[in-house]
C-alpha cells in the first residue's frame, strides 16, 4: 500500500496552501479530491479580505490571486444609507475577488508547480484505522478503489465533510441561518467606476429585511448577489433569473447597474446554510477550514480563515507533538467564536435597527473606531471589542439630547449577544491558555452554561 506522511483531503482554499506549506517543510503529503483539478467551487462568492491577502502571502501565493482580479479601493457594510468602510491602498491592505473559477485553479496549479502531489477525481469513501487511530484514506478514483495510509489524514474538504462525518467530530456550535441568496455576473455597467456612490470594490447592503453585494470582480465583471428571508427567496427557484433580477432592480445601490448590463451565466443560490465549530483534531485526524468551522458567510472572511487555519495547523503538524495539534484547535476557536456571532448577527432579520445605523453613522466619522476597525478586519481584535462601551455611551447619550430614543430599542439586543460572546470568549479563552502552556486537555468546551 502506498504510503505517506499526510493526506490532505480537499484542494481547494485549505487544502492548497496546507499542502504547499507541508511540502515545503519536508512533509510527504499528498492530496485528493473529489472534484476535477481546476474546477469552479461554484458555492461561494469570492471577496477575499485585506487579511486574506495577508495569509495568502504567507505562503507565497497572494501574487497569484494579484494576478487575476483588481485590488478593491474599499469595503463597504452598509446598513440603508449609513456605512461603515475601510479604505484600501492595493498593497498593505489589499482586497481582491476574482471567481472562483478563476481562483481555485490558479491557487491549485501554483502549488502543484511547487511540487505538491494531487489527485483530482478522487474521493474518499472510507477510513483505515487502527483500534481508535486513523491510519490513511480507502479513496475511489479514476484507477478505481484503493488505500492509502498515512500518519495523519486531514479533512480540508468544506462545510459537508466526509472526513468530518467519518470520524464523528463532535460540534459544540450549532445554528442555521434563515436566509436565502442568489448571485450571478454582470458586465460591468460603466457607472461602477465613475459614480461617486460605488467608490468602492466590495460592499454587502442591507436595505429593510433584504441584503444586496456587490464585488467587482476578474474580467471586467461585477459579482451581484441578492438574499432575504429563505420562504420568499426560495420562490425564485423556478426562474432564478427573473427573482434575483427583480431583487437587484429594487435595491438602491443595484438598480442603476443592473440596468443595461448583461448577466453572465446563470445565477447560483443557497437555500439553507448551517454553521458550526467542530473538534478540530483527534487521533490521526485534523480538520481545516470550513469543515471544521462555517461561519455564516455575510462578512466574507471563510476564505481568509481557511488560509489562517492551513497555515497553523501545517505549523503544528510540522511541530509533530499531540500538544501542537491541540494548541491548533483551541487557538481557532479562540480566534473565531466572536466572528462567528458576529456574522450570524449580521445575517439576521433584526440587524437592520436603529442602533445598528447610529453605529454605523457615527462610527464611520470616528477615527479611534476606524481604527479599531482596521484592527478588527486584521483579526488582531476580536469584532465584539471593536466599539468601546464608553463610545457608544456618549452617542446615545447624543442621540437623546437630540430627541432621539430609537436607538435605545436595539440596545438590549447587542448586550444579550455581547454577554454570550464574552462567556463563551472565556471558557475558549481558558482552553487556549491551557493549550499554550502544553496542557493536553482533551475535553470539549462547555459553552451552554
Ligand atoms: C454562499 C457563500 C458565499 C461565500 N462567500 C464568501 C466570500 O465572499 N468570501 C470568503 O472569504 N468566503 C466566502 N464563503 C466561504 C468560503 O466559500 C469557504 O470558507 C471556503 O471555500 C472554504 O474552503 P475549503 O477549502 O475549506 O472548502 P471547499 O471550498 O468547500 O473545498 C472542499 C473540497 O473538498 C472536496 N471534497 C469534499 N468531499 C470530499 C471527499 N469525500 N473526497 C475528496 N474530496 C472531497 C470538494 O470536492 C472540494 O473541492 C462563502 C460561502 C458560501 C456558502
Amino acid at each position: 500500500m502506498e504510503r505517506v506522511d499526510v493526506v490532505v483531503v480537499g484542494f481547494r482554499c485549505a487544502g492548497a496552501p496546507l499542502a504547499v506549506a507541508l511540502r515545503e517543510a519536508g512533509v510527504r503529503v499528498l492530496v485528493v479530491d473529489g472534484d476535477p483539478l481546476f474546477s469552479d467551487q461554484p458555492i461561494s462568492t469570492h471577496a477575499i479580505q485585506p487579511y486574506g491577502m495577508k495569509m495568502l502571502d504567507k505562503v507565497g501565493l497572494g501574487d497569484v490571486v494579484r494576478e487575476l482580479a483588481p485590488h478593491n479601493s474599499a469595503f463597504r457594510f452598509q446598513v440603508e444609507d449609513s456605512y461603515l468602510q475601510i479604505e484600501l491602498d492595493g498593497e498593505t491592505l489589499d482586497s481582491r475577488s476574482p471567481r472562483r473559477c478563476k481562483l481555485d485553479p490558479a491557487l491549485q496549479r501554483a502549488v502543484l508547480a511547487r511540487g505538491v502531489e494531487a489527485r483530482g477525481e478522487t474521493r474518499v469513501i472510507g477510513l483505515l484505522r487502527d483500534g481508535e487511530r486513523v491510519t490513511g484514506v480507502r479513496v475511489r478514483g479514476p484507477e478505481g478503489e484503493y488505500e492509502i495510509g498515512a500518519g495523519l489524514v486531514v479533512g480540508a474538504d468544506g462545510r459537508n465533510s466526509t472526513i468530518a462525518k467519518l470520524v464523528e467530530a463532535p460540534a459544540y456550535l450549532e445554528s442555521s441561518g434563515d436566509n436565502g441568496l442568489y448571485w450571478s455576473y454582470f458586465e460591468k455597467n460603466e457607472l461602477f467606476d465613475r459614480d461617486p456612490r460605488y467608490r468602492w470594490g466590495a460592499c454587502i447592503h442591507i436595505e429593510g429585511g433584504d441584503a444586496r453585494a456587490v464585488f467587482q470582480t476578474d474580467s471586467d465583471l461585477l459579482l451581484m448577489a441578492g438574499g432575504g428571508p429563505r420562504e420568499r427567496v426560495a420562490q425564485w427557484r423556478s426562474d432564478p433569473s427573473a427573482g434575483l433580477m427583480r431583487h437587484l432592480r429594487s435595491g438602491g445601490l443595484t438598480a442603476p447597474l443592473v440596468e443595461g448590463s448583461r448577466m453572465i451565466g446563470d445565477p447560483v443560490g443557497l437555500l439553507s446554510l448551517k454553521c458550526f465549530m467542530k473538534r478540530a483534531v483527534g487521533p490521526g485526524w485534523a480538520l481545516v477550514g470550513d469543515s471544521g468551522l462555517h461561519i455564516d458567510p455575510t462578512p466574507g472572511l471563510g476564505i481568509s480563515d481557511a488560509v489562517r487555519d492551513a497555515i497553523a495547523l501545517a505549523e503544528a503538524i510540522v511541530a509533530d507533538s499531540e500538544a501542537a495539534m491541540n494548541l491548533y484547535w483551541r487557538r481557532r476557536d479562540a480566534d473565531s467564536v466572536g466572528l462567528y456571532y458576529f456574522a450570524s448577527d449580521m445575517s439576521s432579520p433584526d440587524y437592520n435597527n436603529p442602533f445598528t445605523r447610529m453605529l454605523f453613522d457615527r462610527g464611520q466619522d470616528d477615527p479611534v473606531v476606524k481604527q479599531r476597525m482596521y484592527a478588527m478586519m486584521a483579526r488582531e481584535l476580536h469584532p465584539q471589542d471593536m466599539l468601546p462601551p464608553s463610545r457608544v455611551l456618549r452617542w446615545l447619550g447624543s442621540e437623546t439630547l437630540r430627541g432621539n430614543l430609537a436607538p435605545w430599542g436595539g440596545l438590549g439586543r447587542t448586550m444579550r449577544l455581547r454577554t454570550l460572546i464574552d462567556r463563551q470568549q472565556g471558557v475558549l479563552d481558558r482552553a487556549l491558555d491551557r493549550a499554550e502552556r502544553g496542557i493536553v486537555d482533551d475535553s470539549l468546551p462547555n459553552l451552554l452554561n
